[in-house]
């Protein structure tokens, strides 16, 4: 099938942007990647009536990473972030995650932005922000605001980003002293969408007990969770500590449904799976990172 007809403006700033989408209305639609949008519009499930490709718009394709985390410009794409070596150190999960998000083609031209805006609950990115506790520098046309990730996924491929706006950039926290990360998803074939995905931080104490587990999961609920794990092992040695247990409580939180890749009590299994495996490699990490 072809797209529907639609308008299409590429400008060269972010204010002339920002004019195209309020003098487009509700039918316009910001263009970046295209590597979810365009098939959406070939398919005829989406159909705006003029597409604002923000390609041409500078100062969007940097990546910052500083003590505090790492802030992802909005033309980053993902083969960028999963190469920026400043950014794996800052925050780990990112190079993790993305190293899992579709096929190189595809990351190379698909943004971390557009992939959180596009807000799939199978998303690798979506999950990410959300574990991290991250959000999104959003540009309307009376200025910029910080969106959480709480408040900023409302329901399976949306968000609250609406109108005229551009989410210009997402920050991501960087992690916690004294904690280690891990990522795991099982998909039918590599670079496919995750039947079930797990990422995960671990925080020690200054006496090497655990302190803090958390986990969120893709193609598991309908916009992204964080899961506090820590009552399952909490002050438990990190090297000996029961993360099947984790993997249990984990199991007993979510609630996903089933549909034509997975059931339900199948995806509920792979998140104990990946939880006790992710958890003791990330305690593994953390153990590393306190002794460094
Ligand atoms: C075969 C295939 C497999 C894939 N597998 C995966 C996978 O395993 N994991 C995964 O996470 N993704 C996967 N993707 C999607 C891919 O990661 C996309 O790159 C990403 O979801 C969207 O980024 P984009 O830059 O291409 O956005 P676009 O396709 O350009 O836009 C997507 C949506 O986000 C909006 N948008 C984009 N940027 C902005 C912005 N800055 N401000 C406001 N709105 C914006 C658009 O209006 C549109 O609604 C796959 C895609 C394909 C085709």
């Amino acid at each position: 099938m072809k797209p529907a007809p639609f308008r299409y403006a590429d400008p060269g700033s972010l204010d002339e942007a920002l004019d195209v989408l309020v003098a487009e209305g509700a039918g316009a639609k910001v263009l970046a990647g295209g590597q979810s949008l365009i098939p959406l519009l070939s398919m005829r499930l989406a159909a705006p009536a003029t597409l604002v490709d923000i390609n041409r718009v500078p100062d969007l394709d940097t990546v910052e990473a500083t003590g505090d985390g790492v802030r992802v410009g909005a033309l980053v794409r993902h083969v960028g972030l999963l190469h920026d070596a400043a950014a794996a150190r800052v925050q780990p999960l990112l190079a993790r995650a993305t190293a899992n998000v579709a096929h190189p083609a595809i990351r190379n031209r698909g943004t971390t932005v557009g992939s959180i805006a596009h807000a799939d609950p199978s998303g690798e990115m979506t999950a990410v922000l959300a574990l991290t506790g991250g959000s999104v520098t959003v540009a309307t046309p009376s200025g910029r605001s910080t969106v959480g990730w709480r408040d900023l996924f409302v329901g399976p491929l949306e968000t609250s980003v609406h109108g005229p706006a551009i989410v210009v950039d997402a920050f991501f926290p960087a992690l916690p002293p004294r904690s280690g990360t891990a990522f795991a998803e099982i998909s039918r074939r590599k670079g496919d969408y995750a039947v079930c995905g797990a990422g995960v931080v671990v925080t020690l104490s200054e006496n090497g007990t655990v302190s803090a587990v958390r986990a969120s999961y893709l193609s598991v609920g309908l916009v992204p969770e964080v899961y506090d794990l820590t009552d399952a092992v909490n002050g438990q040695a990190a090297d000996s500590a029961d993360w099947a247990a984790a993997g249990e409580l984990a199991r007993t939180l979510v609630d996903p449904d089933g549909d034509l890749h997975a059931s339900a009590d199948y995806r509920r299994l792979l998140v104990g799976v990946l939880t006790e495996r992710t958890l003791a490699e990330a305690a593994a990490e953390a153990v590393l990172r306190s002794a460094a």
